[in-house]
């Protein structure tokens, strides 16, 4: 299968190259040629399927041309090592738990199948080494490091500012060595993407380096995020089998919504999504009004859907041929400030004695605002509400448990190469270090 890229400025690429370069030279995003349905059959079968033949069988629909069913099957057996419940909430909502991995984030699906898979083209190659650039405001590093830990033929480099994420966060992704290397740099968030962006346009180390991005313009990265709104439908027709579901997704990049946008293209019987946002509400406006104005991200408590610019937004409107009404007749978005945020992580405990972070707060919000008569809701949980453990122990005046696996990582010696935000000093680094 070819990979077209959203901007229409560049070749189309095979799987193999899509991965390794991430992003197209035309700085579009890649995109499959063809999106295949899956026959009826599959969706009568999937309700008495586990998560794992599920994804095997999506895995084999996107990536079956371009890599044996064997090999998918164990990339995705491995990816998948963890549960990924569906729990009732209340009468008409549902939870998607999606944070029982080791990082204890949604985004260890993609950056684990992702590792694999490149690990799988560099090996077949015999080429040298991957470097992976990773600009990281505290989530997105641990689940790619963790990911990739161990990998063979891959080396990640991850950029994050100094003092500027939690100590949970920072130990996730500092105190694991081999071929994970944490770069702390003296600055903000934006002057690591900047360092990162610097470094995949400077000719002098792409000749010298491979370098490749694991951000979810990846599409080893995005495109697994699909197998599991499979996984959530089929569990739900379990329980009721005539029911006209909607998913309600935590969304900042984009990326996990758009994965649930690629399953309902393959036939998924879901009736509509609702994309959850908190004060960074760009993608609220673009379907309230057809404008898209990317602007600057603002600080809330569900600090991992602080974006101002969703990398994914251009996938999206590809896939709906930039029809604004065919979007908004599958896509609806509500947003909320972290006061609201709070409320919902506190009455919910009250009411359902079930405990919310607050991502997952802001999709349950949406469901309870936004479900209409007949409709059954999923919302995605996207974080563990561990991870959020102030925030949440205010709400609710209860304290959460660490599990023993996050609490571990607060065990390991910390080890990072401590660097400026000057491009040149960075650029020696890598160099060396690679
Ligand atoms: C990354 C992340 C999100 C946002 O997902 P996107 O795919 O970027 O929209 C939501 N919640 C949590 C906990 C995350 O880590």
């Amino acid at each position: 299968m070819l990979y077209y890229s959203t901007q229409k400025n560049s070749p189309a690429v095979s799987l193999k190259e899509a991965v390794v370069k991430g992003l197209a030279p035309d700085r579009g995003l890649y995109m499959p040629e063809t999106i295949r349905q899956l026959p009826p059959s599959f969706y009568h079968e999937i309700t008495g399927m586990n998560l794992t033949p599920i994804a095997q069988t999506v895995a084999g629909t996107f990536f079956g041309e371009d890599i044996p069913q064997k090999e998918l099957d164990a990339i995705v057996a491995d990816t998948l090592s963890f549960e990924i419940p569906l729990r009732q909430v209340e009468e008409n909502i549902w939870v998607l738990e999606l944070f029982h991995g080791p990082t204890f984030a949604f985004k260890d699906v993609g950056a684990r199948f992702m590792a694999r898979m490149l690990s799988r083209f560099v090996k077949e190659e015999r080429q040298k080494e991957v470097n992976v650039l990773v600009a990281t405001s505290g989530d997105t590093g641990s689940a790619v490091a963790n990911g990739f830990l161990g990998v063979e033929g891959i080396r990640v480099f991850v950029l994050y500012p100094s003092g500027k994420v939690s100590d949970i966060q920072e130990a996730q992704f500092t105190t694991l060595g081999r071929n994970i290397v944490a770069i702390e740099v003296d600055g903000t968030f934006d002057d690591c993407q900047a360092l990162v962006k610097a470094a995949f346009m400077d000719e002098e180390l792409n000749r010298r380096l491979r370098l490749t991005s694991a951000n979810s313009i990846n599409v080893a990265r995005f495109l697994p995020q699909s197998f599991y709104y499979f996984h959530a439908w089929a569990q739900l027709m379990r329980h009721h089998p005539a029911a006209r579901s909607v998913i309600s997704v935590p969304s900042g990049n984009l990326g996990n919504l758009t994965a649930g946008l690629f399953a309902k293209r393959m036939g998924l019987p879901v009736e509509r999504f609702i994309a959850a946002n908190n004060r960074n509400d760009v993608f609220r406006d673009y379907l309230l009004t057809g404008q898209y104005a990317p602007r600057a991200s603002v600080q809330t408590i569900a600090n991992a859907m602080d974006v101002g610019a969703p990398s994914n937004f251009d996938r999206i409107l590809d896939l709906y041929g930039h029809n604004h009404g065919s979007i908004t007749r599958d896509i609806s978005a509500t947003r909320y400030d972290d006061a609201e945020i709070r409320h919902a992580i506190r009455e919910t405990e009250q009411r359902t004695g079930y405990l919310l972070d607050p991502h997952g707060a802001c999709a349950y919000m949406a469901l309870k605002d936004g479900l209409q008569a007949g409709e059954t809701g999923i919302f995605l949980a996207t974080a563990h509400p561990a991870k959020f453990k102030e925030t949440v122990t205010e709400c609710t005046g209860k304290t959460t448990a660490i599990p023993e696996a996050l609490a571990a990582f607060m065990q390991g010696k910390k080890e990072t190469v401590p660097l400026s935000n000057d491009f040149r000093l960075f650029k020696k680094a890598l160099i060396s270090l690679s």
